[in-house]
């Protein structure tokens, strides 16, 4: 069997269309543009990047990028009042504040003083809880992405025996909840899980969000599973550079799996175009107004 692979870039830009679609929308019939808030606080390089993307991908949907680079020295106290200040501004409908967040300040601090309606990375506790007791939250962007993958290919996920490796607040845990939602039976691995092998092989859908390269061996796969490849890791490469791979060995499991994400171009797409999508949704609930089934659960 080969592996159908999941084209992410793909799905990313058929997201973005939607977002864009409904932004114009907003615009045309209400007066209202979405608007997207980003905090940096520092000069990591790798987070500068990632903030520029997100500004530009905001711009290019049509909303309101308002992006705040902050020094290296800033207090908490002193983010915290811009975080008061976005929270009561009428313009901004989306928050974020790039993590990680320099020694000293308290990310939990941080990112549970974001309005809770204008968290669209879904850190705060209070979407964290709603989205685990089945409320209407706002869901974390890259675990939205997969399941939006996931529920292209199946359709319907109930019944299916689905595998996360993995339990950050930010990747695994939320994943997990959005998994039984969707009425899977879900199993959640970490770095205590003794029968990984075991588990794996009876796994119609494998997330995995470790941080480890090519920790998943295709062996340890159910033939035809969906495999979903959270997993960033820079390694090196034959001629002395560096490259990209996920936590799943993608050439080993291509041929055992039914479909497989790629990394690079596989989830990371995703998630920016979650970010834009969680930006719109909390402009429509902002305005009391319908939301848009498709960006949203
Ligand atoms: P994390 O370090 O917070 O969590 C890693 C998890 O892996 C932990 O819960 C740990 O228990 C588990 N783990 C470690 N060793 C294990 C083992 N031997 N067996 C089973 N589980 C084990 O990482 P994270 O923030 O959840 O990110 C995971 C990966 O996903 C990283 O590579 C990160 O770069 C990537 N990531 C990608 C995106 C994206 O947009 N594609 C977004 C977030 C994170």
């Amino acid at each position: 069997m080969t592996a159908d692979v999941i084209d992410g870039k793909q799905f990313a830009l058929q997201i973005r269309e939607r977002v864009a679609s409904h932004v114009s929308e907003l615009i045309d019939s209400k007066g209202i543009t979405p608007g997207l808030a980003v905090i940096l606080v520092g000069d990591d390089p790798a987070s500068e990047v990632y903030v520029r993307s997100k500004g530009k991908q905001t711009v290019e949907a049509g909303m309101n990028s308002f992006e705040y680079h902050l020094s290296e020295t800033t207090t908490q106290g002193e983010l915290l009042a811009l975080i008061g200040q976005l929270n009561s501004d009428t313009a901004v409908h989306g928050i974020l504040v790039q993590l990680p967040l320099p020694k000293g300040i308290d990310e939990s601090a941080v990112t549970n003083a974001i309005a809770p309606e204008k968290d669209v990375d879904g850190f705060h506790i209070s979407n964290a809880g709603m989205l685990s007791t089945g409320q209407k939250a706002m869901v974390p962007c890259t675990p939205l992405g997969c399941l939006m993958m996931l529920r292209a290919r199946y359709g319907d996920l109930s019944g299916l025996n689905a595998v996360v490796i993995g339990r950050s607040n930010i990747v695994g845990k939320p994943m997990a909840q959005l998994l039984l939602r969707e009425s899977c039976t879900v199993t959640v691995a970490h770095s205590h899980t003794t029968n990984l092998q075991q588990l794996l092989s009876d796994a119609d859908i494998v997330v995995a969000a470790v941080g480890r390269p090519l920790f998943v061996s295709g062996d340890w796969l159910k033939p035809g599973a969906t495999v979903i490849d959270v997993g960033i890791n820079r390694i090196e490469n034959a001629e002395g550079g560096t490259r990209l791979v996920g936590d799943v060995d993608f050439d080993s499991a291509k041929s055992k799996a039914g479909a497989i994400t790629p990394v690079p171009g596989g989830v990371g797409p995703m998630t920016i175009a979650c970010l834009l999508a969680n930006t719109v949704t909390a402009c429509y609930r902002a305005h009391s107004l319908p939301e848009p089934l498709e960006l949203s659960i």
